[in-house]
């Protein structure tokens, strides 16, 4: 462990509104440090989306990837728009080349309230949600990208890849986790959500968790069909504590996680590997509202809020984890009194409003 306090972030806004959310979220964790103290970034804005490969053949440039593997965190804004595509036909994605480039394996989704909001489903007895769900990155169902195969124009495969080192990685993470989570006051419960009663490679997948929950006794391990997850997140979400799941079943049960909690412009995530680490929203580049000054950057603002955890405890840097618990507070503090309501939620509050109120909550706050 390294004790620095001067960071170095490759910033890539990306596509769509990834571009529009980018902008407020640095100027909100520069504000955040600079009234901490003792801790500062530089922000390295980079090249690589959809709309780069329109205008140059190039998706992701091998300069912009070479700083990325230099920076301390890399953040992201969303990449890919609906009619820009590989000659084949795929979408371009550089966020997901990332995940398989530098190991991120573990894709961290908090679901936790923010008071204030009113999520389209009612949560009739007002328990506050406060789980994650970590979703493997690199491998299951999205193994297959790009590598899927069509036969004629009778039948298509895709392949669903589990191994070993990269379960007991992802697993180990996410036991970490509910151990610390369980240290703040956490309920301790760690649950493999999968469908190991239909499918080899996820009865694979659990044999891997309970051999590596064994060395976490104090922890509740459990498992759950991913079916049953589903429901239960609708139905007793505030039981959950954190969630580890396999590729494709996680990127689905993540989107449900945030309409739990008011939607997709409010889940943050964070992708981390061993080494390096990628901070975006849950969402996509939302080509529906871009360029309308619509689109909520709270998910992208807690987003960096995990970059500054992440930092914090990597480097042993107070200040940075100081930061990022101030610039959660201005969040919360922005939506508390209910008054701010984004669009997504009916109401007005486009990006610039959103950060406005959170900005001003980050000045005034103690
Ligand atoms: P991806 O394939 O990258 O997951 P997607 O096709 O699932 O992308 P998103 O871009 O995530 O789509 O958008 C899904 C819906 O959520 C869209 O209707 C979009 O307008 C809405 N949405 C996404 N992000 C935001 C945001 N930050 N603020 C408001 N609405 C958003
Ligand atoms: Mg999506």
């Amino acid at each position: 462990m390294t004790n620095k306090t001067h960071f170095s972030i490759a910033v890539f806004p990306g596509d769509g509104i990834g571009q529009e959310i980018m902008k407020p979220c640095v100027t909100l964790l520069e504000a955040a440090m600079a009234r901490v103290g003792g801790v500062s970034a530089s922000f390295e804005e980079l090249p690589a989306g959809a709309a780069h490969f329109r205008d140059t053949g190039e998706s992701l440039p091998e300069a912009s990837l070479k700083r990325a593997d230099e920076a301390d965190a890399i953040l992201l804004g969303a990449m890919g728009l609906p009619d820009v595509r590989y000659p084949d036909g795929t979408e371009i994605s550089p966020q997901i080349d990332f995940r398989f480039r530098f190991g991120l394996y573990a894709g961290v989704r908090p679901v936790r309230t923010i008071a204030g909001l009113q999520p389209m489903l009612n949560n009739p007895s007002a328990h506050e949600l406060d789980f994650v769900i970590v979703r493997e990155s690199t491998e299951g169902l999205f193994a297959s990208h790009g590598r899927g195969e069509i036969k004629g124009d009778e039948e298509a495969r895709d392949t669903l890849v589990i191994t070993r080192d990269v379960s007991q990685r992802l697993f180990d993470f996410t036991l970490a986790l509910g151990q610390s989570r369980q240290a703040q006051g956490g309920k301790g419960r760690v649950t493999c959500v999968d469908k190991a009663n239909v499918f080899k490679s996820f009865a694979f997948f659990r044999k891997i968790f309970d051999e590596r929950a064994e060395a976490h006794p104090q922890l509740d391990c459990d498992h759950m069909y991913v079916d049953a997850a589903a429901l239960n997140m609708v139905t007793r979400p505030w039981d959950l504590d954190v969630m580890v799941t396999e590729n494709m079943f996680g990127d689905i049960l993540s989107d449900l996680g945030a309409g739990l909690i008011g939607g997709m412009g409010y889940a943050p995530s964070a992708d981390i590997g061993d080494d390096h680490a990628v901070f975006q929203p849950c969402h996509g580049s939302a080509p529906d509202i871009a360029g309308k000054g619509l689109a909520n950057p709270t998910a992208m603002v807690l987003s960096g809020v995990m970059m500054l955890e992440w930092l914090g405890e990597k480097h042993d840097c107070e200040p940075a984890l100081k930061a990022g618990k101030l610039l959660r507070g201005a969040v919360d503090a922005a939506f508390a009194t209910g008054t701010l309501v984004t669009c997504e939620l009916g109401g007005d509050a486009g990006t610039t409003a959103v950060f406005e109120a959170v900005m001003a909550q980050l000045v005034e706050l103690p």
